[in-house]
């Protein structure tokens, strides 16, 4: 199958935590965490157009600005998803420039906080020095983003502060018959892309021109086999309780990969409920638990740096028991 997005993460293990998420051929990516995001080209950031910060914490929130500099005069807005008092965190960081000069940028950032129940939404507009403008609240049903083919949904979960759990679920997968294709003497090519809109909305109507050739999308149909969708989770910072275990099992069920947090060994347990973060053997455990194809772990502490291997083979021992 040819994945519809492409996940890496932007820095080492024993760096600032952030996963860029990549559409193929979308020209857009999200990023779920804006550690320190030097390593990401100014192409890449400008593809952005949804950042999902976990927790405010200073290594999780830290690349914002660079990222903002870089797409003050964009046209689209950027959104921005966090915790309990992410607009305050924000309009903090905001505030702490001298913003007269950008009248007539276009950019407006639309930020959303969310806790169990609720979905607080606040926009800042350059034309507006980014001031403060509260858009109210709605009920939280567990689903930030709902786009025309995926979604990504998100977890309250404990790490002494709120700390948000995500996962990106494409509704479907649809892969193209390359067999079907040279049977019907079509070449490969970005027309492709468009029929695969044209599936996901439904509008059988719509005709296409191949080469000289005009197809009716029934004509068409035939060439796509639909499958599961892929699905990438992503969790840092939690405290390895038995409710954040079963809300990250669920959230994370069947995942393709789920980009987990690993910042303690098992043996230094003690040290790990003392900070609130995850064991090694914990992430492994709640990536068997949770059924995910792919298990990556990553932020590390400082303390493991001569021997990152010892985490990732405690992981990987625990999930593949
Ligand atoms: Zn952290
Ligand atoms: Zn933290």
């Amino acid at each position: 199958m040819k994945p519809s997005f492409h996940a890496r993460l932007v820095n080492g293990p024993f760096e600032d935590p952030s996963l860029y998420v990549r559409f193929v051929r979308q020209g857009r990516a999200l990023l779920f965490d804006c550690g320190s995001t030097t390593d990401l080209s100014v192409r890449d950031i400008l593809k952005i157009s949804d950042i999902f910060v976990s927790h405010a914490h200073v290594d999780h929130f830290i690349g914002l600005d660079s990222i903002l500099r870089l797409h003050l005069k964009r046209e689209t807005p950027l959104r921005l998803y966090g915790p309990d008092g992410f607009i305050r965190n924000v309009e903090g960081k905001l505030r702490s420039y001298t913003w007269n000069l950008i009248g007539d940028y276009p950019l407006i950032i639309e930020v959303s906080e969310v806790n169990e129940k609720l979905v607080k939404r606040a926009v800042f507009k350059a034309k507006n020095s980014f001031k403060h403008e509260d858009m109210g609240s709605t009920p939280f049903d567990g689903v930030l983003v709902k786009d025309s083919y995926f979604k990504v949904s998100s977890t309250v979960l404990d790490h002494q502060v709120p700390c948000l759990g995500f996962c990106l679920e494409e509704d479907y997968h649809i892969n193209i018959d390359k067999a079907k294709l040279d049977r019907l003497n079509l070449p490969v090519g970005p027309w492709l892309g468009e029929f695969k809109n044209v599936l996901r909305k439904n509008m059988s109507d719509i005709v296409f021109k191949i080469e000289g050739r005009t197809l009716s999308f029934s004509e068409l149909r035939d060439i796509a086999n639909i499958t599961k969708g892929q699905k990438i989770s992503y969790v840092v910072d939690v405290l390895g309780s038995k409710g954040n275990i079963n809300e990250i099992v669920s959230l994370a069920k069947n995942s393709d990969v789920l980009y987990i947090e690993s910042y303690f060994l098992h043996r230094d347990k003690d040290k790990a409920e003392e900070r609130f973060h995850l064991t090694a053997r914990q992430a492994g455990s709640i990536a068997r638990e949770a059924g995910a194809a792919k298990l990556t772990v990553f932020h590390f502490s400082p303390r493991y740096t001569d021997s990152p291997e010892e985490l990732v083979k405690e992981a990987e021992e625990e999930f593949n028991r």
